[in-house]
């Protein structure tokens, strides 16, 4: 059997860190198993969905490499629900409700009211042929609810939260279809999972409710079901459910010059009992992907630690994976130079102005200044190679009796206009012997 799985946005808005985290657990699972991963976009809200998300949600999964072997919309599926709804109907799994938002939220009250739990109360299964008639002469339209199999426990081993238990009496029959006749999230998501042939639904623990009612859905129609994977929710550092991580997307990330292999390593690993590590290769964090690592505790997502494993990531990247955002002279070598400096990409522009210049102009005591113009005419009168740097410092060690910081401090300001930055032995080379000597120039007297 090939293992399905698939992620299922809606294309209302940008994917944020929370669904990302969903899509890439999806994603891996199938990788894991050799398996296919399917992209599905919920689109059947033709008010709310915009093709612009669409492409948005696409270019976002490419940049983090969570490639789908697949992809299906909804909205051009309803001739498939349209049958599969008339099944049900024939079947008398569905009915028609005429009640109003309004008769339903007071019906709600008054059972909370009595202190009993605000399930629907199934007042549409007793209507007759002449009240159905009166409610269609008025002009009210029907919205549709699925009826729940009170006899049938609902009962599934869920691959994170173990076994679970729903009394359908205690559900109330979801209503599947709107008086316009659009469909709302359940049915068609139902009937997508066994026509795609998903095995393996992995999503949010806010969606265990709709699972309990799913199940009776598969059943109604005579499939078998999925596995199902409920995944404890995201929350921040104050370990809340934050409006913030609800906006954290892609863009956010790119602006921050985060790496996606740093969001796919951290993504990975939140919520689950193996350690957040700077894992650039993805197929490592796949080959030790496994639900059972994963806690009931929420995943909490943290900026700092993002920003922190980043740091690590980019130091581990090679020059090929980076060389198209390099600037189009620096070579290999001056990317292993810089490398160890970066806590992100986005501060190679700078380090590479150190090597090209110009560079600031640093601050030196006069005797530093005095003792620059010895430096500069040591370096002129040494010939040039890759170990410059120790052969100059080491003869103007033994000619000035100058060593340690006093030494080094002022030729790392005079030729990079900084007091830290990349290794000078590799740097100099980098630099070069002309702009060398040129900065030593400006900085002596
Ligand atoms: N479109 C639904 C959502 O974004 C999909 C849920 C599911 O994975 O079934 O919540």
């Amino acid at each position: 059997m090939t293992i399905r799985t698939r992620f299922a946005p809606s294309p209302t808005g940008h994917l944020h860190v929370g669904n990302i985290r969903t899509a890439l657990h999806n994603w891996m699972f199938a990788k894991k198993n050799g398996g296919e991963f399917l992209l599905r976009l919920d689109d059947t809200d033709k008010e709310r969905s915009k093709e612009e998300y669409v492409t948005a949600i696409r270019a976002d999964l490419a940049w983090l490499g969570i490639n789908p072997d697949s992809e299906e919309r909804q909205s051009a599926r309803f001739e498939r629900y349209e049958e599969r709804f008339e099944e049900l109907k024939t079947a008398g799994r569905v009915y028609p409700a005429y009640e109003t938002a309004q008769e339903l939220d007071l019906k709600r009250k008054v059972q909370l009211g009595r202190g009993k739990p605000p399930t629907y109360d199934r007042g549409a299964l007793d209507l007759t042929a002449a009240e159905i008639a009166a409610f269609e002469a008025e002009g009210r339209q029907a919205h549709w609810r699925f009826k729940l199999d009170h006899a049938t426990p609902i009962e599934w081993t869920d691959l994170i939260r173990g076994d679970q238990n729903f009394d359908p009496a205690l559900l109330s029959d979801p209503v599947i279809r709107r008086e316009d006749g659009s469909w709302l999230y359940m049915l068609p998501s139902t009937i997508d999972d066994m026509d795609m042939g998903i095995t393996h639904v992995v999503r949010g623990e806010d969606h265990v409710a709709n699972t309990a009612v799913q199940i009776q859905m598969f059943q109604a129609f005579g499939a078998s079901t999925p596995e199902f994977a409920h995944e404890a929710l995201l929350v921040g550092t104050e370990g809340k459910l934050s409006k913030r991580l609800g906006s954290l997307g892609v863009g956010g990330f790119r602006e921050r010059n985060i790496e996606p292999q740093s969001i796919v390593a951290l993504l990975a690993r939140i919520g689950t009992s193996d350690p957040v590590e700077p894992i650039a290769d993805v197929m490592t964090l796949v080959e030790g992907f496994d639900f059972s690592r994963f806690g009931r505790a929420p995943a909490r997502f943290d900026d700092e630690e993002l920003a922190q494993l980043n740091q690590k990531i980019v130091h581990l990247l090679d020059y090929a994976e980076v060389s198209d955002r390099l600037p189009s002279a620096m070579s290999a070598e001056a990317w292993g130079v810089i490398r160890p400096n970066l806590h992100d990409m986005g501060e190679v522009e700078r380090w590479w102005q150190v090597v090209t210049g110009p560079v600031a102009a640093a601050e030196l005591a006069a005797e530093d200044s005095k003792f620059l113009g010895q430096a500069r005419a040591t370096l002129e009168s040494l010939p040039w190679s890759d170990t410059i740097w120790k052969d100059w410092t080491g003869a103007l060690k033994d000619g000035t009796g100058r060593k340690g910081k006093s030494l080094f401090m002022p030729l790392r300001q005079a030729l990079t206009g900084l007091e830290h930055g990349p290794d000078m032995g590799a740097l100099l080379p980098l630099i070069g012997r002309e702009s060398a000597l040129d900065r030593l120039t400006n900085a002596s007297s």
